[in-house]
């Protein structure tokens, strides 16, 4: 009877062990951020800040998406005060079309907007993800005319009978394809999805582990 038992409690405590190790890997797993050897290239990009600022952040987003609205509206103000204005990280948008033809044409008019003034792309993205409806709607809010409209109440130097032109023709329809390369590239399955010198932020909403992250490529650019 007491050999039976004590079987019974060795087989528990292997099973306990078992267990743990289990799940200390699973945790362990679940801590590893995804890392590449190099960050995504920014040429033909734009570039927001310092452009030789030791830290990159590179955003894969889309005007379409409700969560790139939020990041955009809770997460980029305080980076971009934090580091971006102070000349510690520089920012870089990638248009990542997941959400169909209105990804796509927000992408085409941003482009095209940076093709004709680099500074007034900054204003035009931030008032793209500010009219992005708060609430999902099933008819499509990303038209020309609302393209158009924000180019014209939000920048000051955008040629709007270019802009249309550029669009009519998809003119910088090469350069999404270069951003959708990144994307493929960089394996990017959701929106946003933040890196930051060549780590995969795990939540981008996770702005303790954004400034870790941070503090981590400011360190590795001292040495
Ligand atoms: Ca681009």
């Amino acid at each position: 009877m007491k050999k039976k038992n004590l079987v019974i409690y060795t087989l528990i405590l292997v099973g306990l062990i078992v267990l743990l190790v289990v799940v200390s890997e699973k945790s362990k797993e679940a801590t590893v951020n995804i890392t590449f050897d190099e960050p995504p290239s920014l040429d033909g990009q734009p570039v927001l800040g310092d452009p030789n600022a030791k830290v990159s952040i590179v955003e894969f987003g889309d005007y379409k998406c409700p969560s790139c609205k939020q990041w955009n509206e809770r997460i980029f103000p305080q980076l971009k005060e934090e580091y971006i204005d102070a000349g510690l990280a520089n920012f870089a948008f990638i248009n990542t079309l997941f959400q169909g033809e209105e990804s796509y044409l927000a992408s085409l008019a941003a482009e095209a907007v940076w093709a004709q003034d680099e500074e007034a792309f900054w204003t035009y993205h931030e008032a793209l993800f500010n009219k992005q409806p708060a609430q999902q709607q099933i008819i499509p809010w990303v038209t020309k005319e609302l393209l158009l409209e924000v180019a014209q109440n939000y920048t000051s130097d955008i040629d709007l009978a270019q802009l249309e032109v550029d669009l009519d023709q998809e003119k910088y329809i090469d350069q999404l394809e270069e951003d959708m390369q990144l994307v493929q590239d960089y394996n990017i399955e959701f929106t946003p999805s933040i890196i930051i010198n060549g780590t995969l932020v795990k939540d981008p909403f996770d702005y303790d582990e954004i400034k870790g992250l941070i503090g981590k490529a400011v360190e590795e650019g001292q040495s």
